[in-house]
């Protein structure tokens, strides 16, 4: 027993002094032969992992999944299959534009990732607070980032870059809405719903294939900062997030969520209106409607933040038998560029750090890499098909086939009716979802973000974004061009009449 509390090096040699260095005589240089000395300073330096590059500042606590509606008409994945049943999870929710010290209560979509650990491997289900994202194709996604995080010259985060990037991408306009309503500055983490947000599939027993979205509807009900809450809270206590959830889990107040699917099936994806798998767009509750299928808990907080919540790691590609991947553009984005951005972050074998490990031992021809610390296949076979080991593998897997058209390059097609409305259901969320009071938010909300759009292309990028707004509704770009102090020629007072001086971006 006392030997097990001797303080000691990491290969286990006790320490003799802790507090002094080895010197040259007690006013003497110091030794090159100090190790410890070395160790302590060497490691110490290295305390600092490349922080991610999105989703930087976040809180994660672990938890219960637990099924209380049958869908396994829908799907086989185990977790699914009994009511009642239970699944370990972690859910890790955060700021996305910000560092790891940015402040919590900035205007910004929150990520929402659940880690499920499921008797058939991990899935991760990697989304946001929000149903839709600012892009539908993948390849937009470095310079969607760099246009909202710190600009190259002067390092301080530009309006002018943020709204430059939107007024080029009409398609973002939707989640542009929903980040500059109320729920762009939510009360914590406990308060907002969570989302899938891309379309996956749901793969049943007969192998049959349907589509669906998963929504995680908070049971705290929604809470939101004003926005000059949201910014009396970044300087008075900027970690308000993470506080909040960490104390309400202490206090044995757990947060709950309550899952649902809404779920379309192949056919009617191949009649929609609009493309389904389009991360931009949202499926009609009226239509689609929500099917609960059970309750996620937190109710544990992680015993040490570096091990369990920066060095946790989801990626969309973690899926199980029984849900599987659908053609959303970003999400098939996703499945590359996630466990790439991991094994940058922690290393090719970040699946051996405990919290990411599976609930059981995995066997496969995987090998070496840095931080191989579990026991590397041992001296067993390396690669497959061999005439020694007996793993297998189990084709009750399969999933059923995707038809798909046979065009490759189907560029102009995407300029068609069906791919390109950016305006429709940012219209339906302004006019019929939103009350009169959140609908005057949302305007002065855009109002004082947009004030901070500077410098000599300012009216050409506030030109170009007043134009989605007219699309959306004449009256919200009329509220937000008063609100600016946009005045003729550059604007007439009413966008949308013939001669007004708004353009349609080339
Ligand atoms: P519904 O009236 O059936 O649903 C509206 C949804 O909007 C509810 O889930 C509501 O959440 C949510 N909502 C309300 N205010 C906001 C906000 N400021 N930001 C984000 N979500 C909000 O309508 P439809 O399903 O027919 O969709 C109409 C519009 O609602 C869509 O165009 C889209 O803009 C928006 N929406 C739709 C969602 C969907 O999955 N269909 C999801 C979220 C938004 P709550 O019930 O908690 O108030």
């Amino acid at each position: 027993m006392e030997d097990l509390f001797k303080l000691r090096s990491a290969s286990g040699i006790p320490y003799v002094y802790e507090q002094d260095s080895r010197s040259v005589g007690p006013r003497g240089p110091l030794l090159l032969e100090d190790y410890i000395l070395h160790e302590k300073m060497a490691h110490f330096n290295r305390e600092r992992i490349p922080e991610r590059v999105v989703h930087a500042k976040g809180s994660a606590a672990f938890g219960t999944f637990t099924v209380t509606n049958d869908i396994t008409q829908y799907t086989r994945a185990k977790l699914f299959n009994q009511l009642g049943k239970q699944t370990k999870i972690i859910l890790r929710m955060s700021t996305i534009a910000g560092e790891k010290g940015s402040a919590d209560s900035e205007r910004d979509p929150r990520g929402f990732a659940v880690k499920f650990y499921t008797e058939d491997g991990n899935w991760d289900l990697v989304g946001n607070n929000t149903p839709v994202f600012f892009i539908k194709d993948p390849k937009k996604f470095s310079d969607f980032i760099h246009s909202q995080k710190r600009d190259p010259y002067h390092n301080l985060r530009s309006a002018t870059r943020i709204w430059d990037f939107f007024s080029f991408n009409p398609e973002s306009l939707h989640q542009v809405l929903i980040l500059m309503s109320n729920r762009g500055t939510p009360y914590g983490l406990r308060h907002m719903h969570g989302y899938g947000s891309h379309a996956f599939s749901m793969i049943n027993a007969k192998n049959e294939r349907v589509y669906v979205k998963f929504h995680f509807r908070t049971q705290q009900g929604i809470k939101n900062f004003s926005h000059e809450d949201a910014i009396q809270m970044r300087s008075t206590d900027p970690d308000f997030s993470q506080r909040d959830l960490f104390e309400a889990i202490e206090r044995g107040n757990f947060p709950k969520w309550t899952l649902f699917i809404q779920v379309m099936t192949t056919d009617q994806c191949a009649k929609s209106s609009f493309n389904p798998f389009d991360i931009t767009k949202t499926w009609s509750q009226k239509e689609f409607p929500l099917i609960e299928v059970g309750v996620l808990e937190l109710n544990k907080n992680p015993s040490n933040y570096f091990a369990q919540v920066e060095q946790l790691a989801f990626a969309p590609a973690h899926v199980v038998d029984g849900i599987g991947y659908s053609p959303d553009k970003v999400l098939q984005g996703r499945i590359l560029s996630y466990p790439d951005a991991q094994r940058y972050r922690l290393g090719a074998n970040y699946e051996q750090i405990p919290v990411n490990q599976c609930l059981f031992a995995v066997h496969n021809y995987q090998r070496d890499g840095l931080m191989t610390v579990t026991g590397n296949g041992e001296g067993l076979a390396n690669y497959y098909p061999n005439s020694f080991d007996q793993l297998f593998i189990e084709n009750d897997y399969e999933e059923p086939p995707v038809k798909l058209g046979n065009t490759i390059a189907d560029w102009y097609d995407r300029n068609s009716a069906g791919e390109n409305d950016h305006y429709s259901q940012p219209r339906t969320l302004f006019r019929e979802v939103l009350d009169n009071k959140e609908r005057g938010d949302l305007c002065i909300n855009i109002i004082k973000s947009m004030q901070g759009i500077i410098g000599e292309k300012s009216l050409e990028i506030i030109n170009r974004q007043l134009y989605h707004f007219c699309q959306v509704d004449q009256m919200l770009a009329q509220i937000i061009a008063e609100g600016l102090g946009i005045s003729p020629p550059h604007y007439q007072g009413s966008p949308c009449t013939e001669n007004h001086t708004i353009h349609k971006p080339l």
